[in-house]
């Protein structure tokens, strides 16, 4: 590339090419002006001679020599240039500054004049005006000078100003001082300051605008890229390599590299999609998942598919939507995984277990539900406290997933249990070393904090499509099973068998007539079992007990519906009905001669107690009988007031509150911590039926009910000893110094009618009036 001259360069060279010009010109035009002169001076010459010439040609014939001479004599000082002019009867060649001339007479030559001049004229002209023809020249020459100097200084001020320009830094600009102080260059600096300032404001906004975008894509997580089919030419913004976390210094992403990044089930779907909008050109969304090293991101692209001539140009807006995906999918995990264990749930089990029907069915197959229940789980969870239940939960499930192979599927379905479904089994003897496996692997000794405990499990086992194919079904024999497994002492595994069946027939029906029995009122009957104050021998009270007089069946105990009816919500209607029957009798007994000073208690269970209703229907029953509150005592079994401590605290001192009294039944039974007992605010504490069985022939028995009287005494809680059958047992509650009792000794539970005989023979006259 040739350089290019600079102005001020290319001002000199012209300046010095016009003044070599003007200067050649000149000397040209002052040599014209020379010649012209001397032409002029030779024609006067020749004009003199010519004028001259008859009369001197006519002396030279005639020989008028003196004449000639005289003539040729004025002719000479009559003009400056001729040197010198003589006759010459014979031509001479002439040298330079010669002129010969003819002379005729009569039109023959007859003698020549030979002429030496000079150019006088010229000459004087010439030393005349040189001096001032070289003063105009110098003159000239020194004002191009000057011309070129003053010109190039504003060049060069200019190129100055333009240096500066092509060196600024827009950022830092502040203002551009003038280089000259020449007005041009101070007006043109002053343009360029408002020019640049404009130009940094813009500027300014730009990068503002540019930031905000920046910000704003960052905050939106959003990205652009761009790919021509033609060209192969891929372009993405910055902010996908950020996401991507790819260093962008360090590699350029290429339209491979983008493909690459795209999980493939997603490849494949993206590339089809766009194949497919070829044509229409229709924007498109699609959610891709895209990994890099160590990154993986979810991206929304809303693509665009543009054709300029021949080119075809994808355009995608990339948002990173990986946060809502993640959550998204944290919800979807949790709302069918249980999220302690991290096992699928309730709800992911049905729909697992109902498409594995499906194919099981397809293809002929069998598998196995089996249910999974811990034992004494509550016992451990009340014991130990709620954090080594979790502990041990997530622990079962570990060695679960560990003893069992990848094609099984474990599910957590409630508290402590745990469904598995084995799939393509052949038969209950294939199951075998399966379900022996689960019970050695939960079956263990297990140490959390400082404490060391054994536990085991239940297993029932119900075989699709062999015991049911319908799934509601299967899932209930499974359970049935493990019931069964349960009841028969724990540890162990049953597959179901119709007997069970007959059994959930029997609590079905239960449920079904108990239900229609609470709306008779007349089959649900209240005894009495008498508590006795056994050193006064009197009856001070009774316990209320459900019976059942079944059209059917006869009298039935609570054994034979309380536990099914506490299966479901049934028992707190039946509860409620004891409760309001309760205290209709005490309403009746008030004005009893015999038994208006005795107590009543009844028994809820665990259902009733966290009924939000309880304490107001109580209140409500007892305004509207008009009823002491003191008469009338709420049993609530031990280990039922030990499931929710604090709630069992709140609830029973509300029930207080009423004025009423609250005992814990089935003292013994429930493994209540010291601590709580101290804290729970109960009247009452009844030892357990099985202790006092034993108290005469077994010595744990009797030092447990030591034990229990003991307690009672330091923390003033009144004492009923259940179950009292015989003399010996009595001897020995009273030599421990218990003084109320209930028992088959005294009375089993009995009707009202048989209930005020017996308080009548027990508690005399006397008795009566010494009250
Ligand atoms: P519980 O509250 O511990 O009642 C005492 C049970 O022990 C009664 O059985 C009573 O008949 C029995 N019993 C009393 N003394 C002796 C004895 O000396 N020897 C023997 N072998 N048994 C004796 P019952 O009436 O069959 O009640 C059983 C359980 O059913 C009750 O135990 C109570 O938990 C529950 N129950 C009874 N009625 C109701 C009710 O109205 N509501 C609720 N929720 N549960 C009730
Ligand atoms: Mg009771
Ligand atoms: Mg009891």
């Amino acid at each position: 590339m040739s350089k290019q001259l600079s102005l001020s360069t290319t001002i000199r060279i012209l300046v010095i090419v016009s003044i070599v010009y003007i200067f050649t010109l000149e000397l040209f035009n002052f040599d014209n002006i020379k010649k012209s002169l001397q032409s002029v001076e030779r024609k006067n010459i020749e004009y003199l001679i010519k004028e001259n010439a008859n009369t001197l040609a006519s002396l030279a014939y005639f020989h008028f020599d003196n004449e000639l001479q005289d003539i040729l004599h004025s002719i000479q000082s009559s003009n400056k240039s001729i040197i010198s002019i003589r006759y010459i009867p014979k031509p001479i060649t002439p040298l330079h500054n010669e002129m010969i001339f003819p002379l005729k007479y009569k039109n023959t030559t007859i003698g020549y004049l030979d002429i030496e001049y000079t150019y006088s004229l010229s000459q004087e002209f010439i030393e005349k005006y040189l001096p001032y023809f070289f003063i105009y020249l110098i003159s000239l020459f020194f004002l191009a000078i000057f011309t070129t100097h003053y010109l190039s200084k504003k060049i060069d001020a200019l190129k100055a100003l333009s240096q500066k320009l092509e060196h600024i830094d827009i950022k830092k600009f502040d203002k551009l001082s003038p280089t000259e102080t020449y007005k041009e260059i101070i007006i043109i600096t002053q343009a360029i300051n408002k020019l640049l300032r404009e130009i940094k404001l813009t500027f300014k906004r730009l990068l503002e605008s540019e930031k905000h975008l920046k910000e704003a894509q960052k905050i939106a997580n959003m990205s652009s890229w761009e790919y021509n089919n033609e060209t192969k030419n891929f372009y993405c913004s910055t902010q996908l390599y950020r996401i991507l976390g790819i260093n962008l210094k360090k590699s350029r992403i290429t339209w491979q590299n983008f493909l690459e990044f795209i999980d493939p089930d997603d490849r494949e779907k993206f590339l089809s999609l766009l194949q497919e909008q070829h044509n229409n050109q229709k924007q498109f969304e699609i959610v891709l998942k895209f990994h890099t090293q160590n990154i993986e991101r979810y991206l929304k692209n809303v693509v665009k598919i543009r054709k300029k001539k021949n080119h075809i140009i994808y355009i995608g807006i990339a948002i990173d939507v990986t946060e809502e995906i993640k959550a998204k999918q944290q919800v979807e995990f949790l709302a069918y995984h249980d999220p302690l264990t991290s096992l699928p749930n309730r709800a992911s089990f049905k729909e697992i277990v109902y498409n594995f029907a499906k194919i099981a069915k397809r293809n002929n197959q069998k598998f196995a539900l089996i249910f999974l229940d811990l034992d004494n789980f509550k016992l451990i969870n009340d014991s130990y406290g709620h954090d080594i239940g979790d502990r041990l939960l997530i622990d079962t499930a570990n060695a679960l997933k560990q003893s069992l192979r990848e094609s099984d599927l474990i599910f957590r379905i409630g508290g402590d249990e745990f469904v598995i479904l084995i799939p393509d089994i052949k038969n209950k003897d294939s199951l075998l070393p399966v379900i022996q496996k689960i019970l050695h692997t939960v079956a263990k000794e297990y140490t959390y904090d400082n404490y060391t405990f054994t536990v085991t499990c239940s297993l029932g086992v119900a075989l699709f499509p062999d015991d049911s194919d319908d799934i509601e079904t299967l899932i209930r024999y499974a359970d049935l099973a493990m019931y069964e497994a349960k009841r028969e002492g724990k540890n162990q595994y049953r597959f179901f068998e119709f007997t069970m069946k007959q059994l959930l027939e029997h609590y079905r029906h239960t449920i079904h007539y108990l239900r229609c029995a609470l709306e008779q009122e007349n089959e649900l009957v209240l005894y009495f079992q008498p508590k006795i104050d056994i050193v006064a021998k009197k009856v001070v009270g009774a316990e209320a007990l459900i019976r059942w007089l079944h059209p059917q069946k006869g009298l039935l105990t609570p054994n034979h519906f309380v536990p099914v009816a506490e299966k479901s919500e049934l028992i707190v209607k039946l509860d409620y009905y004891v409760l309001k029957k309760s205290i209709q009798y005490l309403a009746r007994w008030k004005t009893h001669p015999i038994l208006q000073h005795l107590s009543l208690s009844l028994n809820i269970s665990a259902k009733t107690f966290n009924n939000p209703d309880l304490v107001s229907i109580i209140r409500h029953n007892l305004q509207k009988y008009d009823i002491d509150p003191k008469k009338l005592e709420i049993e609530i079994t031990e280990t039922l007031s030990m499931e929710n401590v604090l709630h069992t605290i709140h609830i029973v001192q509300q029930l207080k509150n009423l004025g009423l009294k609250v005992a814990l039944d089935d003292f013994g039974t429930g493994y209540s911590s010291l601590n709580y007992l101290k804290q729970l605010p109960f009247d009452t504490l009844k030892i357990d039926r099985s202790f006092i069985k034993d108290i005469d022939n077994d010595p744990d028995s009797l030092q447990i009910t030591k034990i229990i009287i003991d307690i009672a005494k330091n923390f003033q809680k009144n004492l009923v000893a259940e179950g009292i059958e015989n003399k010996n047992q009595e001897k020995i509650l009273l030599d421990l110094g218990n003084r109320c009792a209930q028992g088959y000794l005294y009375s089993k539970p009995i009707d009202l009618d048989s209930f005020i005989e017996f308080v009548k023979t027990h508690n005399t006259t006397e008795s009566l009036h010494k009250d």
